[in-house]
């Protein structure tokens, strides 16, 4: 095989595999591959993602049919005010700051000076600089501090080590507005939260983030099982 690609035809978008000897071998696309095969190329997460590889950072953010579900699930939501747990090179952050209406806010933690800084120029450059405001450090000390200030959010992102996600969640729940939105990324951790050979501590940490999320009686929620897996719950009003 030397290349695959694809052509779309309507709603019908075929891949083709192009073997050695020249033959198209027709194959299909996987869900994820199809859905973003149908949307346009994005100018800002583009450069994000591009400026998070020149940068050498992790190329680990949330996956593009996700970023888009998370500017719908802020605009359907109405969200003022945005918590995010990890801003890495704000891909996210663009995603959830194009949601918000003319006064909301998003506040991302991070733990690096030079990732916020990273995250920052993104969200300027995509015209977003005048929504968003970093608190750099560990969440488990920004968080802490945010309860005690009395601070209140309408929406929660977390996708940060994914050791502390239990934590993150109930401070999350503890910081939420009623009827307020929690997302967390990686619920399947690339299989290994599936993987009953694998016991590392974000492993385990991560399976009783999941099941909190499914069963809290706070909270009623989902999971979606594309790309890395995508926990959804609405703190009850
Ligand atoms: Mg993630």
């Amino acid at each position: 095989m030397q290349s695959v690609t694809s052509v779309s035809i309507g709603y019908i978008s075929l891949g083709y595999k192009l073997c050695l000897n020249g033959d198209a071998e027709m194959t299909v696309m996987s869900n994820e591959e199809y859905v973003e095969s149908i949307y346009a190329g994005d100018v800002d997460l583009t450069r994000a993602i591009e400026g998070i590889r020149a940068k050498g950072m992790p190329e680990i953010s949330i996956a593009p049919g996700y970023g888009r579900l998370l500017t719908l699930l802020v605009q359907a939501s109405g969200a003022q005010r945005i918590l995010e747990i990890g801003a890495l090179g704000g891909y996210s952050g663009i995603c959830l700051a194009r949601g918000l209406q003319e006064n909301g806010r998003l506040l991302s933690l991070e733990l690096q000076q030079e990732y916020a800084d990273v995250a920052y120029t993104h969200l300027q450059l995509a015209g977003l600089g005048d929504k968003v405001g970093y608190r750099i450090g560990d969440a488990m000390v920004t968080l802490p501090e945010l309860v005690n200030e009395g601070a209140r959010f309408d929406f929660f992102f977390i996708d940060a080590d994914k050791g502390s996600y239990p934590e993150y969640l109930d401070y999350a729940i503890e910081l939420s507005n009623p009827g307020a939105i929690i997302v967390g990324d990686n619920s399947f951790m690339h299989g290994r939260t599936m993987d009953p050979s694998q016991n590392s501590n974000s492993v385990k940490a991560v399976r009783r983030f999941n099941e909190r999320m499914a069963m809290d009686p706070r909270l009623e929620s989902t999971i979606l099982p594309a790309y890395d897996g995508l926990a959804i719950a609405r703190v009850r009003a």
